[in-house]
């Protein structure tokens, strides 16, 4: 053996014998003498079963001796190497057989079992090491990877919405701008969030550039006399949350721009909390002239009517004051008279709605006794309607109002109730003072309003189709002027009705 044999031979980390075949020992390494103790010389012309025990010298005889006469090898056979000192040394042994002309030599290379075994453990130990952090790195690569796929995912929405509401706001722009009306959105602050193109057009018109405060000293109601205060004025209100529909200002007036405008508002609500305003305004000016034209118009027209109309009258009662005239001509005089008090009933109407409010003479008046009056009068229509009246009225109940001016709001109130019961029914009246008002109910079991005529009832002019249809007399003026006189009297007339059941108007009025 050369000298870097022997030396490799010797340092090995496990340890090797060289043996004949029949087990006697040729050479053996210097890790195995350290390993069993025994001396090296002690051990060379011994033979491979003296280093074992009783068993595995049989396994020795029975496995690797046939194996290496028959294949050449064996492999890792488990055994215990018996120490110089007599103590069990787990090994393993591998041995190849190598021919020669001496009859052939057996390498058995020794394993220290239980070194190995810590090696091997300590090798499983470093690979499950190395597999579990192959299996934390792949678990954050994957969740890496989630969170990209979530990342790109919000990104994808996220672009979505942005291109959708980029079309919404393409979309609302384009409306604001159609919108033949000017919008004006308020913020929670009352501030301008948003105004489309007509706004803007109404404003230049109206105000020129004036500021929001500059324009806010140029609104007055519409008798475009009396300026409204800021708190009162409509964008003001809006921004305090308040709903209305179709209030008219004047802005500017006096100044060759003035313009009447009509604003509507209703509050934006985000969950139940108002968060701004939504302002309608429209150009109304031409409406507001038109509108006064025709009123100056009734106005004159009624007023030149009534002066000859009253002469009519008085020659009437003249003629029918004849104590010779024949039972015929009395009887057409008669209606002559009657039709003519109608016709000046109807100018007075017309008179009262175009002029306004008229000044108030206000009494202190006993209400029940103008009550009992009006029932009265109505008495004969009920009558011939077969409606039976029904009042529930207190003796006395003195309240300061215009006395002429509430018994036109009776008269009215108890004559639409028995007009339009026409398959009669009954008609009642109640009178009740409460706690800080006078409340007056007007009851009927008639015809009723349908929800449409309902909304309509103190548009002047208006008459239901029921009412035109069944020529029940009337022009559609006479709940505008009661609704006219309860309110210049601080008071309110609300109803309800339903077709086919009939209608309860209520005058509420204050106690002075
Ligand atoms: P007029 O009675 O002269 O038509 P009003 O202003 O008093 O005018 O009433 C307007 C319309 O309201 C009537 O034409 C009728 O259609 C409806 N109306 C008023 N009062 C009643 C009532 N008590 N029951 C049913 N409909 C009514």
């Amino acid at each position: 053996m050369d000298n870097s044999y022997e030396a490799h031979f010797h340092a090995a980390a496990s340890g090797y014998l060289v043996l004949a075949t029949d087990g006697t020992i040729l050479d053996v390494n210097r890790t195995l003498v350290s390993w069993t103790g025994h001396s090296r010389d002690g051990l060379i012309g011994g033979n491979i079963v003296d280093l074992l025990p009783v068993g595995d010298r049989f396994l020795f005889a029975s496995h690797a001796a046939p194996q290496l006469a028959v294949s050449g090898c064996f492999n890792e056979m488990a055994v215990e190497l018996l120490s110089a000192d007599g103590k069990r040394i787990p090994a393993l042994l591998s041995g190849v057989r190598s021919e020669g002309d001496d009859g052939g030599l057996d390498r058995i290379s020794v394993f220290n079992a239980s070194e190995r075994r810590s090696y091997e453990q300590e090798l499983l130990a470093a690979l499950r090491k190395a597999e579990a952090a192959e299996a934390s790195r792949a678990a954050v690569e994957a969740e890496l990877r989630e969170n990209q796929r979530e990342l790109e995912e919000k990104d994808r929405i996220l672009e979505a919405s942005l291109a959708e509401s980029r079309k919404r706001e393409a979309l609302l722009a384009t409306v604001l701008d159609t919108a033949d009306v000017g919008l004006l959105v308020l913020g929670e602050q009352g501030e301008v969030v948003l105004t489309n193109a007509h706004l803007v057009t109404i404003w230049r018109a109206a105000v020129g550039n004036a500021s929001v405060a500059e324009m806010q000293q140029l609104v007055y109601r519409p008798d475009r006399e009396t300026k409204v205060p800021i708190p009162e004025q409509p964008f003001h209100r809006a921004a305090d949350g308040e709903s209305f529909s179709n209030e008219v200002i004047w802005l500017a007036p006096g100044s060759d721009k003035q313009m009447a405008v009509g604003i509507s508002a209703r509050p934006i609500r985000t969950d139940g909390i108002v968060s701004g305003s939504v302002l309608a305004l429209n150009d109304v000016t031409r409406l507001v002239q038109a509108v006064a034209a025709q009123e100056e118009f009734v106005a004159s027209v009624s007023h030149e009517l009534r002066t000859p109309l009253t002469s009519i009258l008085g020659y009437l009662d003249l003629a029918l004051e004849d104590e010779t005239l024949s039972p015929h001509v009395s009887t057409v005089l008669g209606v002559a008279l009657r039709n003519s008090e109608r016709l000046l009933s109807l100018v007075s109407d017309l008179l009262s709605v175009a002029s306004g409010s008229k000044k108030m003479e206000r009494r202190p008046v006993n209400l029940a006794e103008i009550v009992r009056a009006g029932l009265v009068s109505v008495t004969p229509k009920a009558r011939a309607n077969a409606v039976a009246l029904e009042e529930d009225l207190p003796a006395c109940l003195t309240v300061e109002v215009d006395p002429q001016r509430l018994a036109q709001v009776v008269d009215n109130l108890l004559s639409n109730a028995v007009k339009y019961s026409p398959d009669g029914g009954t008609v009642s009246v109640r009178l009740r003072q409460e706690r800080e008002s006078i409340r007056l109910t007007v009851s009927d079991t008639g015809i009723g309003m349908s929800p449409a005529e309902r909304e309509q009832v103190f548009t002047k002019f208006f008459r239901s189709r029921r009412a035109v249809a069944s020529a029940v007399p009337g022009v559609g003026l006479g709940l505008v002027i009661t609704k006219n006189i309860v309110e210049d009297h601080g008071g309110e007339l609300t109803f309800i009705s339903e077709p086919g059941r009939g209608s309860t108007f209520s005058v509420t009025l204050p106690v002075r």
